[in-house]
């Protein structure tokens, strides 16, 4: 079912039985009211047809005269009068209009000590109308025996609260279905701006993901959602990109040593060349196809890292040892370029993941200090522990990054375009390793740097065990 269906029947049932109650209420009050009024009328009459009854009780034709003047005269509500002698079973004197004399009730006399008028009893219909009739005895004396019995027309209340009913269930009717086009005006109206937008999602495709959603009002919910649409478009459109342009990063860096391995070999097969010659150019060649598998293995671990298809979830590995073992590794590299390598751990510092990947990670951030350092420079690496965190601090006197660049070095395939990064074989990939693996860990990697002054690379991961 249409959302606009569902939202009209919502809203039409909602109307309709708040409108009912509403309708209910009223005509319930209404008719308390007017029964009630009724009744209290009808108790009056009594009461005085009784006092005319016993004040002329010696002189039947007075008391026939003052009956038929309350009872004949009251237009409104037409009232019958009987006086009934129990000891006699004989009706002594009707008063009634000739529709209302028809009615023959026999008085209840079973109650005949009673001074109050006996409960009301509801009489049958009388050409279409209800007859309600008060009796009771005159008196609990000598009178006892003589039952007055008072009938009064309850037409005139009935054919009021009957209008009463028409008009509201007309007025119910009617406001009915003012409500239900009503709804379905507010109804289309509202959901049109998602219809409009559900068009426009619907024509934008992957080659046209700068197109963005416009027309809603953003201060209303609907222009809230037309924002959020507008800004996962935006980030699935720099995703494309990026995928784009790391697709064509990756072809030229893959190119680049195959074209030059290529080179190589075809320099190889050129039988001119002496023995020699040849096993140099062979030897250039490997370089370079060693090259291409570094910038393969790298990309497939990206992708690896990305899809999050590494376990992260190994022994919780030393800092301290991981450090030592790639101090060792490093240290050669560094007394190569007369670097000082320092390293120190201060207390256990403990780091739930893959240790493969922590030596990864640490590995490059060492390996670059020493890179981008030149000779005589000092690089230090300090593991410390902080509460919940274990923090690795690479800290180089090296070329530093400028400010500019500094935002862009995580990028995949990125790297200064500085003599002394060109100098250096690189793929522009090891950060965004780096910092996928921090990530995977449930940790970060931030730098600081100045241009010409060094830089620093933190390392945050989370603590493995209870605080020492
Ligand atoms: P690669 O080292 O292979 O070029 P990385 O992703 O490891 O790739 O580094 C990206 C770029 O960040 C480097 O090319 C270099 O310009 C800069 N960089 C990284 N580490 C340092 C450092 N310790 N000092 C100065 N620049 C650095």
């Amino acid at each position: 079912m249409k959302l606009r269906t569902r939202l009209l029947l919502w809203y039409s049932g909602v109307f309709f039985v708040s409108a009912s109650s509403l309708v209910g209420a009223m005509y319930g009050a209404v008719a308390r009211k007017l029964r009630g009024d009724f009744f209290s009328y009808m108790a009056d009459g009594y009461q005085e047809v009784c006092r005319i009854t016993r004040d002329n009780l010696g002189d039947p034709e007075e008391m026939r005269r003052d009956v038929e003047v309350e009872v004949l005269a009251n237009r409104y509500f037409p009232l019958s009068y009987r006086l009934y002698d129990a000891r006699r079973a004989a009706v002594v004197l009707q008063v009634a209009p000739v529709w209302l004399r028809a009615l023959t009730w026999e008085p209840d006399t079973s109650d005949a000590g009673r001074r109050e008028p006996l409960p009301l009893r509801r009489a049958g219909r009388r050409q279409g109308s209800i007859v309600y009739f008060m009796t009771g005895p005159l008196d609990r004396g000598e009178n006892s025996h003589l039952f007055v019995e008072l009938g009064m027309s309850y037409k005139r209340v009935y054919q009021r609260l009957h209008t009463l009913a028409q008009a509201l269930v007309a007025a119910l009717g009617v406001s009915l279905v003012v409500a239900v086009t009503g709804g379905r005006l507010l109804a289309s109206r509202s959901l049109r701006p998602i219809d409009e937008m559900a068009s426009a999602m619907a024509r934008i495709e992957a080659e046209n993901l700068s197109a963005r959603l416009a027309g809603a009002r953003p201060e209303d919910e609907i222009g809230r959602l037309a924002a959020s649409i507008n800004r996962m478009l935006a980030r699935l459109e720099a995703a494309f990109d990026s995928a784009r342009s790391f697709t064509a990063d990756a072809a030229h860096e893959l190119r680049t040593p195959l074209a030059a391995a290529r080179c190589s070999v075809e320099l190889a097969a050129d039988a001119t060349r002496g023995q020699e010659d040849r096993a140099e150019v062979v030897e250039e060649a490997l370089r370079h196809l060693d090259e291409l598998v570094r910038v393969l293995d790298d990309l497939l671990l990206l992708a690896r890292l990305d899809a999050e298809d590494v376990p992260c979830e190994g022994e919780a590995s030393d800092m301290q040892e991981i450090l030592d073992d790639l101090g060792e590794v490093y240290r050669a590299l560094a007394d190569g370029k007369d670097i000082a390598l320092n390293l120190s751990a201060r207390g256990p510092c403990r780091v739930r993941g893959s240790s493969a990947l922590l030596r990864r990670l640490l590995g490059n951030l060492i390996e670059n200090a020493i890179l981008y350092t030149p000779p005589g420079g000092t690089v230090a690496v300090k593991a410390s522990e902080d509460g919940q965190t274990c923090r690795v601090v690479v800290s180089d006197t090296g070329i530093g990054v400028s400010v500019e660049e500094l935002p862009r070095i995580f990028e995949r395939f990125y790297r200064s375009d500085t003599p002394e990064v060109r100098r250096q074989r690189g793929t522009g990939l090891g950060l965004s390793i780096c910092r996928r693996v921090a990530e995977l860990h449930g940790g970060s990697l931030s730098v600081s740097s100045r241009r010409g002054q060094g830089s620093t690379f933190t390392v945050e991961l989370p603590r493995h065990g209870p605080p020492s």
